[in-house]
């Protein structure tokens, strides 16, 4: 599991770019499906037949990492750049990056003046993204233009390591981790339903995959498969954010105070009763920001039964996200428990 999820991790993806990671899940999924389609959006969907008569059960993970693109190079041939997804400003100043290009990737630094320059007011200032930009070591527009170009997506340098004895850190495991969870369940499943397991794209910007694929695959229930926050760290307080590392797979009840998802109630009983069955540890939450996939999945056509299982990560949307291994081994067992009942 741990070299899976550093594959994984260390792969760009940043939303509509997510090229590498879907490669990733498709090498690691043939041979063990019985089918394997890319669709127009560029959603992966992996298909793994159960009996005729059996149910359709859909999966979602999604393949997309939130960063950063070239948006304009200015004449100097520093490079200004556009935030995809939810980023916190300040996580940026001075982080090492590489913009991807069609010729190889550039290497880059977000560079800030250096403190000696900066007046007191300034010190104590968070700088906004759009003051920052990113020095590609280009002499001239020109030059910079030969290196990169507008839309180039760009990643912050981060490898996937271990962090104590049961933790990992990595750049995007919001949501390489349920990539993962999806991998190792299509692997393993033994079910009477037909497994439809999706690495959706751009949910990050909009949970846009998971719409066009839960309406072309149709299911008759949907899980998704996500990170969820842990509030188990200095800096945010434990009612914000009551699920902990180490304490297994959180349920999500509900989620962006409802706006996002409610989850069906067949779908809850039926998570509950079976994580009580087989004794796997599991957490609840019901949040009030964020939300993930299961919410456009679940207003498909006339509406789709879903449900949100999602490890616990310290410091998301940010490069050095921290996961526990065992959390994410307990809700692929969930899972494949869950998979057995139909
Ligand atoms: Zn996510």
């Amino acid at each position: 599991m741990k070299k899976l999820l550093k594959k994984l991790s260390n792969a760009p993806g940043v939303s509509g770019f997510e090229d590498e990671v879907r490669e990733l899940i498709f090498k690691e999924l043939d041979g063990f499906v019985d089918e394997i389609k890319i669709d127009e959006m560029g959603n992966l969907i992996a298909i793994k037949n159960g009996k005729p008569e059996g149910k359709k059960i859909m999966l979602a993970a999604h393949m997309d990492e939130i960063g950063l693109m070239v948006r304009y190079i200015d004449e100097k041939g520093f490079i200004k750049f556009s935030k995809i997804g939810g980023i916190n400003d300040q996580m940026l100043l001075n982080q090492d990056v590489y913009i991807q290009t069609p010729n190889g990737d550039v290497n880059g630094v977000i560079g800030s003046k250096p403190p000696h320059k900066m007046k007191k007011s300034e010190k104590n200032k968070v700088f906004e993204y759009d003051k920052m930009s990113i020095d590609i070591g280009a002499e001239s527009r020109k030059q910079a233009q030969e290196m990169v170009r507008v839309g180039d997506p760009i990643i912050i340098k981060q490898e996937f390591d271990d962090l104590g004895k049961s933790l990992v850190k990595g750049k995007a495991l919001d949501n390489r981790v349920g990539c993962a969870v999806l991998i190792e369940v299509l692997k393993q499943v033994d079910s009477k339903a037909t497994i439809y397991g999706v690495g959706t794209v751009q949910e990050e910007v909009g949970l846009k995959g998971a719409k066009t694929s839960a309406f072309s695959i149709n299911p008759d229930m949907a899980l998704a498969l996500d990170v969820t926050i842990a509030g188990d760290h200095p800096g945010i307080k434990e009612e914000e954010a009551p699920s902990k590392l180490g304490q297994g797979p959180t349920i999500v009840l509900v989620d962006a105070s409802g706006d996002g998802i409610i989850t069906h109630p067949t779908v809850k009983k039926l998570l509950l009763s079976v994580a009580q069955e087989e004794n796997i540890p599991y957490q609840l939450e019901v949040s009030e920001g964020g939300t993930t996939d299961g919410t456009a999945i679940h207003l498909t056509r006339q509406g789709i039964p879903t449900g949100v299982i999602s490890p616990a990560s310290r410091y998301i949307h940010t490069p050095v996200s921290v996961v526990n291994l065992e959390d994410i081994e307990n809700t692929v067992k969930l899972i494949l428990a869950v998979l057995k009942k139909f």
